[in-house]
């Protein structure tokens, strides 16, 4: 299911606007809260230093990427939005994010 409603969000029109107005607004007001700016980025790999599994935080940015579940199971509305990380913190330097 999970697989499933992420390939219908992909070609749903409403969801590519939501897409292009999440990327305006996060360079508008300079969001910063993917890996690129996080004091926890090992700067030459941009893995995690804590070992998070950071693959959407590095990636494309998306505003709305499905949290993985089990196998089998519905994926709830709010589990849909952008990945964030709640160990997060503001570097003193930051990398260039290419997918910003
Ligand atoms: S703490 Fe979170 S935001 Fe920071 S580098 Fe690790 S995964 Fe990325």
């Amino acid at each position: 299911m999970t697989e499933t409603v992420l390939a219908a969000s992909m070609t749903d029109p409403r969801v590519a606007e939501r897409e292009a107005r999440f990327r305006d607004e996060v360079a508008a007001y300079r969001l910063r809260f993917r890996c690129a700016a996080c004091a926890h980025v090992i700067t030459d790999t941009r893995t995690c230093s804590m070992g998070y599994p950071n693959v959407a935080l590095v990636g494309p940015l998306r505003a709305m990427e499905v949290m993985r579940t089990r196998p089998g199971t519905e994926v709830p509305a709010e589990a849909i939005g952008p990945v964030t990380c709640k160990y997060f913190e503001l570097g003193e330097s930051e990398l260039d994010d290419p997918n910003l």
